[in-house]
């Protein structure tokens, strides 16, 4: 028996993240595995770190097997002692406290200010002491955070030295300068879910000469194997600490790719961001929701879109109403100074009332290159119905 019920159409489900092939990535992997060099510091790896020394302008960049491995080789860099601390936005990943913590470093969790939702300038003047060794801002969702005031907060305290959890950032710029070119060291992720990708994969940017062969040394398992084959000493042997840092020259083939994309990749993005915005903004006094803030002396990454709901019962409604119809949003951080984790390695109890009502509030809609406008679209509308349907 045949049926003649109207066939259902039904779209699939909108994914919130999918990473996509730009360009000549599988050609290059290709290219890496017949070239026979397929450890870390290959040719690969060299152009794909030369495109990322011309974007920034560091005086070295070191790839890594994750951001996370990046924000490890900074702290081994500080040479952590007891009771030293670190200052770390307690709206972020793990990982920017975790790699300093593994260290030997305390926390000190810093609450975020509502405009960038990066560090809370007035809250990191009040954690500042002579135990603070660094600060790490993250510019979340690619949007510097306040610079300026962190900058005046740090005034007083030279000896303290920024390191920037870049992940979100690249390709983003505050009063012209690079995202990553602002501390001693930045960070960046190339992870599936950033905008240029390789799988799993990070770098350190070195910005300081002065850092750049000690960090060479770290990198490279406590040797300087790269003096080595820079023909600056005629053996190498162990130096120093260290440990395995390095991307294997394979992803550094996929990473390379991207990057020389990057023009493209960046402005789908920016287009995909723009629908959305255009889309939303009509709707957000209405419902009392409100759009990410870009400063006007801040060229944004585009890195996510987010929407603050009214409330977390709302968010969480919204959340459950769009997938149902098939698109997927998320939520963001979850606070870290109030986490298990946070609470272990804390220098001691901070308060974070912005970074919770945040995280409460926050959804983050589809966002990846290849998210068509009929997509945003339908996103879009998924968004609207179900807030229409809960408020
Ligand atoms: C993704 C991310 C990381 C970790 O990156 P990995 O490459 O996965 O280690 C660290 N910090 C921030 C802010 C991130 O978004």
């Amino acid at each position: 028996m045949t049926s003649h019920a109207e066939p259902r159409v039904t779209l699939p489900n909108i994914r919130f993240n999918r990473p996509a092939v730009e360009g000549p990535e599988l050609d290059y992997i290709a290219e890496s595995v017949r070239g026979g060099h397929l450890s870390a510091s290959g040719p690969f790896t060299a152009r794909a770190a030369a495109l990322l020394r011309m974007e920034s302008g560091a005086q070295e960049i070191l790839l890594t097997t994750s951001c996370t491995a990046a924000l490890e080789l900074s702290a081994m860099l500080l040479d952590l002692r007891p009771g030293d601390t670190v200052v770390v936005p307690s709206f972020t990943f793990t990982s920017s406290g975790l790699a300093f913590a593994r260290e030997g470093a305390r926390i000190l969790f810093c609450d975020i200010e509502p405009v960038t939702l990066g560090l809370d300038p007035e809250h990191l003047a009040t954690l500042m002491d002579d135990t603070v060794r660094a600060v790490v801002p993250v510019h979340y969702a690619g949007v510097a955070c306040d610079m300026d005031g962190v900058l005046a907060a740090l005034a007083d305290w030279p000896q303290v030295s920024l390191i920037e959890d870049n992940a979100h950032g690249l390709y983003g710029r505050w009063r012209d300068r690079p995202l990553g070119s602002l501390g001693r060291f930045s960070t960046l992720s190339f992870h599936e879910t950033k905008n240029i990708v390789c799988g799993e994969g990070g770098a350190l940017l070195v910005n300081d000469e002065r850092d750049v062969d000690r960090a060479r040394v770290l990198y490279d398992k406590g040797t300087n194997r790269q003096a080595f084959f820079l023909g600056q000493v005629d053996k190498y042997s162990w130096k120093d600490n260290g440990s395995s840092f390095g991307m294997s020259d394979i992803l550094a083939a996929y990473l390379f790719a991207q990057l020389q994309r990057h023009t493209t990749i960046q402005s789908k993005r920016r287009a995909v961001w723009e629908h959305y915005e255009r889309l939303l903004s009509p709707h957000a006094a209405e419902f009392g929701f409100r759009l990410p803030i870009v400063p006007a002396h801040v060229e944004q990454a585009y890195h996510m879109f987010y929407v603050l709901l009214p409330d977390n019962a709302t968010r969480d409604a919204v959340l459950k109403g769009m997938g149902a119809q098939g698109v997927n949003p998320t939520f963001h951080y979850v606070p870290l100074h109030n986490s298990d984790g946070g609470r272990r390695f804390a220098a001691r109890p901070t308060e974070c009332p912005v970074t919770e009502d945040i995280s409460s509030r926050l959804l983050r809609l589809p966002f990846y290159n290849s998210l068509t406008p009929t997509d945003c679209d339908r996103a879009v509308d998924a968004f609207l119905t179900a807030l229409r349907t809960f408020t």
